[in-house]
Protein backbone atom coordinates (compact mmCIF):
# COMPACT_ATOMS: atom_id res chain seq x y z
CA UNK A 1 0.00 0.00 0.00
CA UNK A 2 1.29 3.13 -1.21
CA UNK A 3 1.01 6.30 1.39
CA UNK A 4 0.46 9.92 -0.31
CA UNK A 5 1.83 12.59 2.24
CA UNK A 6 1.07 16.14 1.20
CA UNK A 7 3.71 18.46 2.19
CA UNK A 8 2.24 21.54 2.90
CA UNK A 9 1.94 25.26 5.00
CA UNK A 10 0.27 28.29 3.16
CA UNK A 11 3.19 30.30 4.78
CA UNK A 12 6.31 30.44 1.86
CA UNK A 13 9.97 29.98 2.88
CA UNK A 14 9.55 27.66 5.56
CA UNK A 15 11.25 24.09 3.94
CA UNK A 16 8.97 22.74 2.40
CA UNK A 17 10.58 22.64 -1.07
CA UNK A 18 14.13 21.73 1.35
CA UNK A 19 11.97 18.64 2.32
CA UNK A 20 10.64 17.47 -0.33
CA UNK A 21 13.65 17.21 -2.44
CA UNK A 22 15.52 15.99 0.16
CA UNK A 23 13.38 13.53 2.09
CA UNK A 24 12.70 10.80 -1.00
CA UNK A 25 16.55 10.47 -1.18
CA UNK A 26 16.66 9.35 3.04
CA UNK A 27 13.31 7.45 2.00
CA UNK A 28 14.84 5.63 -0.60
CA UNK A 29 17.62 4.47 1.28
CA UNK A 30 15.55 2.79 3.67
CA UNK A 31 14.29 0.88 0.33
CA UNK A 32 11.46 2.60 -0.10
CA UNK A 33 10.32 3.53 -3.91
CA UNK A 34 9.38 7.14 -4.10
CA UNK A 35 7.41 9.64 -6.40
CA UNK A 36 7.64 13.37 -5.66
CA UNK A 37 5.66 15.29 -7.31
CA UNK A 38 5.85 19.04 -7.60
CA UNK A 39 2.85 21.17 -8.04
CA UNK A 40 3.70 24.52 -7.09
CA UNK A 41 3.74 26.59 -10.36
CA UNK A 42 7.09 28.31 -8.83
CA UNK A 43 8.62 24.68 -9.77
CA UNK A 44 11.42 24.81 -7.39
CA UNK A 45 11.49 21.38 -6.29
CA UNK A 46 11.56 20.71 -10.12
CA UNK A 47 14.10 23.07 -10.18
CA UNK A 48 15.92 21.89 -7.39
CA UNK A 49 16.74 18.26 -8.95
CA UNK A 50 18.35 19.40 -11.73
CA UNK A 51 15.63 19.65 -14.22
CA UNK A 52 14.49 22.72 -16.12
CA UNK A 53 11.02 23.18 -15.91
CA UNK A 54 11.19 25.46 -19.31
CA UNK A 55 12.47 22.36 -21.10
CA UNK A 56 9.90 20.60 -20.50
CA UNK A 57 6.96 19.86 -22.93
CA UNK A 58 4.73 17.97 -20.79
CA UNK A 59 4.22 18.44 -17.34
CA UNK A 60 1.59 18.23 -14.06
CA UNK A 61 -0.10 20.72 -15.83
CA UNK A 62 -0.70 18.82 -18.94
CA UNK A 63 -1.79 15.67 -17.12
CA UNK A 64 -3.96 17.71 -14.32
CA UNK A 65 -5.90 19.18 -17.58
CA UNK A 66 -6.26 15.11 -19.09
CA UNK A 67 -4.34 15.78 -21.62
CA UNK A 68 -1.65 13.35 -21.20
CA UNK A 69 -1.09 10.29 -18.87
CA UNK A 70 0.23 10.90 -15.88
CA UNK A 71 2.59 7.96 -16.57
CA UNK A 72 4.22 9.97 -19.41
CA UNK A 73 5.32 12.59 -17.18
CA UNK A 74 7.26 11.06 -14.97
CA UNK A 75 11.04 11.21 -14.80
CA UNK A 76 13.31 8.99 -13.69
CA UNK A 77 16.94 10.65 -13.80
CA UNK A 78 19.90 8.87 -13.43
CA UNK A 79 21.51 10.26 -10.23
CA UNK A 80 18.76 9.58 -8.43
CA UNK A 81 16.90 6.62 -7.06
CA UNK A 82 13.42 8.23 -6.64
CA UNK A 83 11.02 9.08 -9.18
CA UNK A 84 9.69 12.83 -10.01
CA UNK A 85 6.08 14.43 -11.85
CA UNK A 86 7.97 17.77 -12.37
CA UNK A 87 6.30 21.02 -12.98
CA UNK A 88 6.51 23.98 -15.48
CA UNK A 89 5.61 27.20 -14.50
CA UNK A 90 2.14 27.04 -16.97
CA UNK A 91 1.02 25.59 -13.94
CA UNK A 92 0.50 28.59 -12.73
CA UNK A 93 -2.51 28.21 -15.89
CA UNK A 94 -4.21 25.67 -14.54
CA UNK A 95 -5.19 27.66 -11.48
CA UNK A 96 -7.77 29.33 -13.93
CA UNK A 97 -8.31 26.50 -16.62
CA UNK A 98 -9.10 24.67 -14.07
CA UNK A 99 -11.88 26.22 -12.27
CA UNK A 100 -14.06 25.76 -14.90
CA UNK A 101 -13.42 22.10 -14.85
CA UNK A 102 -16.08 19.23 -13.26
CA UNK A 103 -14.29 17.99 -10.14
CA UNK A 104 -11.50 20.36 -10.60
CA UNK A 105 -10.02 19.54 -6.65
CA UNK A 106 -9.75 15.93 -7.44
CA UNK A 107 -7.71 16.22 -10.32
CA UNK A 108 -4.33 15.52 -8.67
CA UNK A 109 -6.20 12.61 -6.97
CA UNK A 110 -7.52 10.71 -10.17
CA UNK A 111 -3.91 11.23 -11.70
CA UNK A 112 -1.83 9.48 -8.49
CA UNK A 113 -4.59 6.72 -8.51
CA UNK A 114 -3.06 5.57 -11.71
CA UNK A 115 0.23 5.56 -10.51
CA UNK A 116 0.56 5.42 -6.91
CA UNK A 117 0.83 1.37 -6.55
CA UNK A 118 3.92 1.35 -8.48
CA UNK A 119 5.33 3.12 -5.27
CA UNK A 120 5.66 2.81 -1.40
CA UNK A 121 5.74 6.98 -0.44
CA UNK A 122 4.22 9.95 -3.06
CA UNK A 123 5.55 12.73 -1.88
CA UNK A 124 3.53 16.03 -3.01
CA UNK A 125 5.23 19.78 -2.33
CA UNK A 126 2.69 22.35 -2.14
CA UNK A 127 2.71 25.92 -3.59
CA UNK A 128 2.41 28.44 -0.82
CA UNK A 129 -1.15 28.95 -0.62
CA UNK A 130 -4.51 27.07 0.16
CA UNK A 131 -5.67 27.86 -3.33
CA UNK A 132 -7.03 25.15 -5.87
CA UNK A 133 -3.92 23.38 -6.20
CA UNK A 134 -3.05 23.05 -2.51
CA UNK A 135 -6.80 21.71 -1.83
CA UNK A 136 -5.70 19.34 -4.77
CA UNK A 137 -2.59 17.84 -3.20
CA UNK A 138 -4.72 17.61 0.41
CA UNK A 139 -7.59 15.62 -1.33
CA UNK A 140 -5.03 13.14 -3.06
CA UNK A 141 -3.04 12.53 -0.10
CA UNK A 142 -3.32 10.42 2.69
CA UNK A 143 -1.30 12.68 5.07
CA UNK A 144 -0.27 16.02 5.38
CA UNK A 145 3.22 16.98 6.57
CA UNK A 146 3.31 20.47 8.07
CA UNK A 147 7.16 21.88 7.86
CA UNK A 148 7.23 24.82 10.32
CA UNK A 149 9.52 27.05 10.78
CA UNK A 150 10.45 28.22 14.50
CA UNK A 151 9.38 31.70 14.69
CA UNK A 152 6.46 33.50 15.83
CA UNK A 153 3.28 33.63 14.57
CA UNK A 154 3.87 30.10 13.22
CA UNK A 155 1.54 28.24 15.17
CA UNK A 156 -1.30 30.51 13.87
CA UNK A 157 -0.68 29.14 10.00
CA UNK A 158 -0.72 25.91 11.32
CA UNK A 159 -3.81 26.56 13.14
CA UNK A 160 -5.68 27.70 10.16
CA UNK A 161 -3.90 24.79 8.38
CA UNK A 162 -5.56 22.32 10.43
CA UNK A 163 -9.01 23.75 10.64
CA UNK A 164 -8.58 23.48 6.84
CA UNK A 165 -8.32 20.10 7.13
CA UNK A 166 -11.12 19.17 9.09
CA UNK A 167 -13.29 21.46 6.59
CA UNK A 168 -12.37 18.82 3.61
CA UNK A 169 -13.10 15.73 5.78
CA UNK A 170 -16.16 16.76 7.15
CA UNK A 171 -17.18 18.76 3.43
CA UNK A 172 -15.76 15.87 1.32
CA UNK A 173 -16.64 12.97 3.94
CA UNK A 174 -12.57 12.26 3.43
CA UNK A 175 -10.22 10.96 6.01
CA UNK A 176 -6.91 12.94 5.53
CA UNK A 177 -4.80 12.28 8.44
CA UNK A 178 -1.86 14.98 9.94
CA UNK A 179 1.22 12.81 9.79
CA UNK A 180 2.71 15.26 12.20
CA UNK A 181 4.64 19.01 11.96
CA UNK A 182 7.99 19.16 11.53
CA UNK A 183 10.21 22.11 12.77
CA UNK A 184 12.63 23.30 10.05
CA UNK A 185 15.36 26.51 10.52
CA UNK A 186 15.89 25.26 13.85
CA UNK A 187 19.01 26.84 15.58
CA UNK A 188 19.95 25.81 18.82
CA UNK A 189 21.74 28.53 20.03
CA UNK A 190 18.49 30.54 19.37
CA UNK A 191 16.00 30.27 22.60
CA UNK A 192 12.99 31.56 20.56
CA UNK A 193 13.49 28.54 18.89
CA UNK A 194 13.47 26.38 21.88
CA UNK A 195 10.54 28.71 23.41
CA UNK A 196 8.44 27.83 20.19
CA UNK A 197 9.21 24.72 19.94
CA UNK A 198 8.57 23.67 23.57
CA UNK A 199 5.10 25.55 22.92
CA UNK A 200 3.91 23.56 19.87
CA UNK A 201 4.75 20.12 21.37
CA UNK A 202 2.48 21.39 24.00
CA UNK A 203 -0.04 22.93 21.52
CA UNK A 204 -0.46 19.59 19.35
CA UNK A 205 0.69 16.99 21.51
CA UNK A 206 2.03 13.75 19.97
CA UNK A 207 2.16 15.72 16.44
CA UNK A 208 5.60 16.92 16.52
CA UNK A 209 8.03 14.96 14.89
CA UNK A 210 11.32 14.95 17.84
CA UNK A 211 13.60 15.39 14.43
CA UNK A 212 14.21 19.23 13.98
CA UNK A 213 15.69 20.15 10.41
CA UNK A 214 18.60 22.08 11.41
CA UNK A 215 18.90 25.87 9.73
CA UNK A 216 22.60 25.18 7.70
CA UNK A 217 24.39 26.70 4.81
CA UNK A 218 24.30 23.93 3.20
CA UNK A 219 20.13 23.72 2.96
CA UNK A 220 20.59 27.07 1.04
CA UNK A 221 22.97 26.37 -1.21
CA UNK A 222 22.16 22.68 -2.64
CA UNK A 223 19.07 24.21 -4.77
CA UNK A 224 20.92 26.24 -7.03
CA UNK A 225 23.54 23.22 -7.65
CA UNK A 226 20.32 20.95 -8.48
CA UNK A 227 21.75 18.69 -6.09
CA UNK A 228 20.53 17.20 -2.74
CA UNK A 229 21.94 17.96 0.54
CA UNK A 230 23.49 14.38 0.24
CA UNK A 231 25.82 14.66 -2.75
CA UNK A 232 26.20 19.16 -1.89
CA UNK A 233 27.71 17.99 1.49
CA UNK A 234 27.11 14.80 3.04
CA UNK A 235 28.48 15.69 6.13
CA UNK A 236 26.03 18.33 6.69
CA UNK A 237 23.88 18.18 10.37
CA UNK A 238 21.17 18.26 7.63
CA UNK A 239 21.80 14.65 6.33
CA UNK A 240 21.46 13.65 9.88
CA UNK A 241 18.18 15.29 10.63
CA UNK A 242 16.53 14.23 7.02
CA UNK A 243 17.91 10.78 7.64
CA UNK A 244 16.14 10.70 10.83
CA UNK A 245 12.93 12.56 9.63
CA UNK A 246 12.59 9.35 7.24
CA UNK A 247 12.67 6.92 10.15
CA UNK A 248 9.98 8.60 12.28
CA UNK A 249 7.86 8.80 9.05
CA UNK A 250 8.36 5.40 8.31
CA UNK A 251 7.84 4.13 11.22
CA UNK A 252 4.38 6.47 11.98
CA UNK A 253 2.33 4.22 9.96
P1 LIG B 1 9.07 26.71 0.90
O1 LIG B 1 9.07 25.58 -0.07
O2 LIG B 1 8.26 26.41 2.13
O3 LIG B 1 8.67 28.02 0.30
P2 LIG B 1 11.96 26.43 0.82
O4 LIG B 1 12.23 24.99 1.13
O5 LIG B 1 12.02 26.84 -0.60
O6 LIG B 1 10.56 26.88 1.46
O7 LIG B 1 12.95 27.29 1.72
C1 LIG B 1 13.02 28.71 1.59
C2 LIG B 1 14.48 29.12 1.50
O8 LIG B 1 15.18 28.76 2.68
C3 LIG B 1 15.22 28.48 0.36
O9 LIG B 1 16.15 29.39 -0.14
C4 LIG B 1 15.92 27.29 1.00
O10 LIG B 1 17.08 26.94 0.30
C5 LIG B 1 16.21 27.80 2.39
N1 LIG B 1 16.15 26.76 3.41
C6 LIG B 1 15.20 25.81 3.54
N2 LIG B 1 15.43 25.04 4.63
C7 LIG B 1 16.57 25.53 5.20
C8 LIG B 1 17.34 25.17 6.37
N3 LIG B 1 16.98 24.16 7.17
N4 LIG B 1 18.45 25.91 6.63
C9 LIG B 1 18.81 26.93 5.83
N5 LIG B 1 18.14 27.30 4.74
C10 LIG B 1 17.03 26.63 4.42
MG1 LIG C 1 8.41 25.54 -2.05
Amino acid sequence: MSRVIAIANQKGGVGKTAIAVNLPVFLTAFGKKVLLVDIDPQANATFSLGIKPRDLNISLYEALLGQVSPKDIIKKTPFLAFDIMPTSHNLAGANIELVNMENREFKLKEALDIVKDQYDFVLIDCPPSLGLLTLNALIAADEVLIPVQCEYLAMEGLGQLLQNIKLINDNLEMNIKVLGSVMTMYNRKNRVCAAISKDLRRSFPGYVFDTVIPRTVSLSESPVTGKTILRHSPNSRAVHAFRELAREIISKN
